[in-house]
């Protein structure tokens, strides 16, 4: 009976009032009460369905409540909700072993977290410990969390407003072929990685550098894709100076990508991989840090000098350990390779008929569509801007798309397209559809 009491309009109001919502003025929240969701849906009090074309966070990989993810949390739940991380416990020793097994290359032991940033925060501190030196070099177009040494990585618009951040983080310009940073014609030395990180290099002091931070994957910032060999020459670069390099997978982990990480697309492998999202679709808050057997060695030797009273929360774990179960037996990777295909094809032709459309990239079930006004120049339709991700018109298209029941997300003039990686055919073309009517607002603004 007190549940009914919370109207949809009581939880707006209580929301309103009560809840701060993250990267906004409050004043201009008007937050949807959502009452539930399922598969690739969610819906509101008023039985509105909508489509959810990113995956919340881009964290939903299994959907909205998948049973068999809700009933092992239950399970857990009902068995030991928690014990401290001093403790062995089964679901969090499962889970590091399948991670061991899963995760590329020789990497092994795993740290688990409340989710990505204090995975990243961790990997940078033990990066340090490790190699015994201070600097950190990380990428413009980038998202790393929130928290105060993970900001510091990132380097979209957000980071200015936590600024000074961690000493010595350095700065390299991104792959971003389609828009090269340094205003080179491909190939160039920016985009093909190892010689520009090596550049940089030269007036840092290598011998003073940990870790390169990089996402295999940007997700965030704007879907850019590395050019093959582009994350091989960062790994050569990084041996030859004994540099850690760690690749962020938060959201291009688990299946995203169409490989179970993005990195295995090119066969690289990292010092360290921090993973988050997609390791248990977010049921339950849940990050991970896992290293190489070399860093596994030292640390046998040496301290870890991280910790968490939530690291390795049973509850995640136990939903980390069916997620990945689910993911194998329903063949979810296949399935966003499938489906990827199927929508990257759709998106092409959506490209032949909006001149608006600059470049779609993508594989598996993580695409960006660029907005530009003009083929010829690339003008973006908004500006990469620290005014926020929302401009006019990219906002109402997004709102549009949403009030036609296709829930979207964009970064500046780049649409991201990052669907639960269980959606099928049918819903695929239903979101095209809406795509395909929205897109007319960004025609509008065409001058090429
Ligand atoms: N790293 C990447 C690549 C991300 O996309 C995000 C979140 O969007 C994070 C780290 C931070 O993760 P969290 O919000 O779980 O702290």
């Amino acid at each position: 009976e007190q549940d009914d009491v919370w109207t949809a309009d009581r939880i707006r109001a209580a929301d309103r009032d009560y809840v701060i919502h993250s990267w906004s003025r409050q004043g201009a929240v008007n937050a949807l009460p959502v009452a539930g969701g399922s598969g690739a849906w969610f819906w509101d009090h008023d039985g509105n369905r909508y489509l959810d074309f990113q995956s919340q966070l881009v964290n939903l990989n299994l959907g909205h409540q998948h049973p068999r993810l809700v009933a092992a949390i239950q399970e857990q739940a009902a068995r030991l909700c928690y014990i401290g991380p001093g403790f062995a416990e089964r679901s969090r020793a499962e889970l590091a072993e399948a991670l061991a097994h899963l995760t590329p290359g020789d990497l092994t032991m795993s740290f688990f977290t409340t989710g990505g940033a204090a995975a990243n925060e961790n990997a940078i501190r033990l990066a340090r410990h490790v190699t015994d030196r201070d600097k950190v070099i990380a990428r413009y177009r980038s998202y790393h969390g929130a928290t105060a040494g993970a900001m510091s990585l990132t380097g979209d618009p957000r980071r200015w407003a936590a600024e000074p951040g961690l000493p010595g983080v350095v700065r390299m310009f991104d792959p971003y072929t389609y828009r090269c940073p340094a205003g080179h014609p491909d190939p160039c030395p920016v985009c093909t990685g190892g010689p520009h990180l090596e550049e940089i290099l030269r007036y840092e002091d290598p011998g003073r550098v940990a870790a390169v931070v990089v996402e295999t994957v940007t997700g965030t910032n704007g879907l850019i894709y590395p050019p093959d060999g582009y994350l091989r020459s960062l790994r050569e670069v990084c041996d030859r100076y004994g540099i850690l390099l760690i690749f962020d997978e938060v959201m291009a982990g688990f299946g995203r990508t169409g490989e179970w990480f993005a990195c295995d697309h090119w066969g690289v492998v990292p010092d360290i991989l921090t993973t988050a999202k997609g390791l248990n679709s977010g049921y339950v808050p849940l990050g991970a840090m896992t290293v190489s057997a070399a860093i596994g060695d030292w640390l046998r030797d040496n301290h870890f000098w991280g910790g968490l009273t939530y690291a390795g929360h049973p509850l995640a774990c136990a939903s980390g350990v069916a997620s990945l179960k689910i993911m194998k037996d329903e063949d979810v990777v296949g399935n966003a390779r499938r489906q990827g295909e199927l929508l990257g094809s759709r998106l092409a032709e959506l490209a032949e008929r909006h001149p608006s459309i600059g470049d779609v990239r993508g594989r598996g079930l993580f695409y960006g569509v660029e907005l530009v006004t003009d083929r010829a120049t690339r003008e973006p339709l908004v500006p990469f801007n620290g005014k926020g991700a929302a401009a006019e018109p990219v906002s109402r298209i997004v709102k549009e798309a949403m009030r036609r029941g296709l829930y979207l997300s964009a970064n500046f003039n780049v649409l991201r397209l990052t669907p639960p990686l269980v959606i099928d055919a049918e819903e695929i073309g239903l979101a095209v559809e809406i795509l395909d009517d929205v897109l007319g607002i960004a025609d509008e603004y065409y001058e090429g």
